[in-house]
C-alpha cells in the first residue's frame, strides 16, 4: 500500500491510488444522490470507496484483546483483521474518480480531537466497539458529508453511527454478546488529526482496504 500525507494547519487527510467493486453507480444514484452517468463505468473502472479514521496501535491492541476474549468465550464469525480495524466516517461505494473525492476532502478543515473506546454493541450479527459520542467526531463526519453532498459525490446518507466493526456473522451459544466479554469493555484512545480515503476490494482471504 502506498500512501502520502498532506498536512494542513488544522487538519490532515491521507492520500495514494486505484480499482474494483459490486454496487453499481446507478444503484448509488438511486439511493444516495447524483451518481455517475450511465456509461461512465465503461471508460473508468469504479472503485468501492469510503472515508475512514485509521486507528493507532493502542486502540487496535485493545480491540484485538477484546476479539480474543470473544473467541475464548466461543464466539465464531468473520473477525476483522488487525490491519482492517477502522472507523468509517462516510461510505461512498462504487465511484470512478477518487481524485475528485480527494479534491473535496482537501477542503474539509477540523481541529485535532480525542476519541476513546466506549462500550460495545451489535447490528444483528455484526458486533462492534463504540466510541464516545464526541461532538468533534460528529462534526467532522457532518462537515465532510456536507462537502461531498455539495460536490455531488454520492454517499450513504444514513445517520452517522460511530462504530468499529469487530466481527461479522458472529455466532455463539446464546446469539448475544457473552456477559463475560461485556464485563471487560476495551479501553484506549487517540487523537484524530487526519482521515483517509479508502478503497475496499475483495481479496482471496477477506477484504483488503487500501489507503488512497
Ligand atoms: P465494505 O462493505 O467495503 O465497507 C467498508 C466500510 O464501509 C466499513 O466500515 C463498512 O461499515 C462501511 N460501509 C459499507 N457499506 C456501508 C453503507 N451502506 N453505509 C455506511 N457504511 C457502510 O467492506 P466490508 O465492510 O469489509 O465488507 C462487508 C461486506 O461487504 C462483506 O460481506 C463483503 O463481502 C461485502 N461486499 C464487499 C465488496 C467489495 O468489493 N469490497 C463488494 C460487495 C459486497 P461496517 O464495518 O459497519 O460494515
Amino acid at each position: 500500500m502506498s500512501s502520502s500525507k498532506t498536512t494542513f494547519p488544522t487538519s490532515t487527510w491521507s492520500s495514494g491510488s486505484s480499482p474494483a467493486g459490486s454496487i453499481t453507480c446507478n444503484e448509488l444514484a438511486g439511493c444516495f444522490g447524483r451518481g455517475v452517468p450511465a456509461g461512465a463505468n465503461q471508460q473508468r473502472k469504479d472503485m468501492r470507496l469510503f472515508i475512514a479514521i485509521q486507528l493507532n496501535d493502542e486502540m487496535k491492541e485493545a480491540l484485538a484483546g477484546l476479539q480474543q476474549r470473544m473467541r475464548d468465550q466461543g464466539v465464531q464469525g468473520n473477525f476483522t483483521r488487525w490491519e482492517n480495524l477502522h472507523l468509517t466516517l462516510a461510505f461512498i461505494g462504487e465511484y470512478p474518480d477518487p481524485e475528485e473525492v480527494k479534491d473535496v476532502l482537501e477542503t474539509v478543515r477540523f481541529e485535532p480531537f480525542p476519541i476513546s473506546l466506549d462500550g460495545m454493541g451489535s447490528f444483528g450479527n455484526l458486533w462492534w466497539a463504540g466510541l464516545d459520542g464526541s461532538d468533534a467526531l460528529r462534526s467532522l463526519a457532518k462537515g465532510l458529508r456536507r462537502a461531498l453532498a455539495e460536490a455531488g459525490i454520492p454517499f450513504d446518507r444514513k445517520k452517522f453511527s460511530p462504530h468499529i466493526t469487530l466481527v461479522r456473522k458472529a455466532y455463539c451459544r446464546g446469539r448475544a454478546i457473552p456477559e463475560e466479554v461485556l464485563r471487560e469493555p476495551p479501553r484506549g484512545g487517540m487523537v484524530v488529526d487526519h482521515f483517509s480515503l479508502m478503497r475496499s476490494d475483495r481479496g482471496k482471504h477477506g477484504m483488503i482496504y487500501t489507503e488512497l
